[in-house]
């Protein structure tokens, strides 16, 4: 007999090899940390959306929060599966509590009667398939910054995806439509939505630069100095504070060599 998940000799009664039982194993001991990440990643992200009310439609929740909660509340279902089974067959009480990491740490107690089991093959697969699921789901975590809604029109209807960009790649294609976007370009774009955030000069460099935008402070001094640029009203220790919008677009300005403008007064108070 061979075991059904990769062919190798089995032992001692077991249904799956000695080598799998060992992978099972880890892949549960390795469920805290991997979760801990999956938070860090999830705040990291989050912190990456910008400031709420930019635009209805960035209140939805994000693909990559939906992907990590989904890929977090598939393990739980998994796990609690097994745990079940392994407390109704062996007739033990179930003393974990209803988070994955105790049920995890409880099943860890019963991996080597479970390697015997007739259903470890399934256990495995399901167990290893969904810790991986987080661990593909951390990976793909820091390398991609939200941008804004595709807005793209197609066949006269406006696409309402949410754009990704990917750390070190200049285009950001729209997995909906597939048009794609120069990523700085639509990030500064999706920036020019944000006409109510109001950030002093401090802040509002740091959280372009988290975008991949690198603001020149001293040019943003000289556009206050020649008037394009009006403060809001006074943020930390006093400092001005100016819309993130009208910054965004005297960039967006510069950058395309064209004339700057001040911010036209019918613009500033959107309907
Ligand atoms: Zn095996
Ligand atoms: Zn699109």
């Amino acid at each position: 007999m061979t075991c059904p998940v990769d062919g190798r000799p089995l032992s001692n009664n077991a249904t799956i090899c000695p080598g799998c039982t060992e992978t099972l194993d880890r892949a549960l001991g390795d469920i805290d940390a991997l979760l801990e990440d999956l938070d860090t990643a999830l705040a990291r992200q989050s912190k990456k959306r910008p400031a709420r009310g930019n635009h209805p439609r960035d209140d939805k929740p994000l693909p990559y929060d939906l992907g990590a909660s989904r890929a977090a509340s598939e393990l739980k279902a998994v796990l609690v599966g097994w745990a079940r089974l392994v407390s109704e067959e062996r007739g033990v009480p179930l003393t974990c509590r209803d988070t994955s990491q105790s049920i995890s740490a409880w099943l860890m107690h019963h991996v080597h009667w479970l390697s015997r089991h007739d259903a470890a093959p399934d256990a495995y697969s399901e167990i290893v398939g969904a810790v991986n699921n987080i661990r593909r789901t951390i990976d793909i975590a820091p390398d991609t910054t939200y941008i804004g809604p595709c807005y793209a029109v197609v066949e006269g209807v406006e696409c309402t995806e949410t754009l990704w960009g990917i750390e070190g790649t200049d285009a950001a294609t729209c997995r909906t439509c597939g048009t794609v976007w120069d990523a700085k370009a639509r990030t500064l774009e999706a920036l020019t939505h944000a006409d109510k955030v109001a950030q002093t000069i401090t802040v509002m460099t740091r959280s372009f630069a988290v975008k991949g935008i690198a603001l020149d402070t001293r040019r943003l001094g000289k556009w206050v100095s020649r008037g394009y640029l009006h403060p809001h009203g006074t943020g930390d220790r006093n400092r001005p504070t100016y819309i993130v919008a009208h910054v965004a677009r005297l960039v967006t300005l510069y950058n395309a060599g064209q004339k700057l403008t001040p911010w036209n007064t019918e613009q500033d108070t959107p309907a």
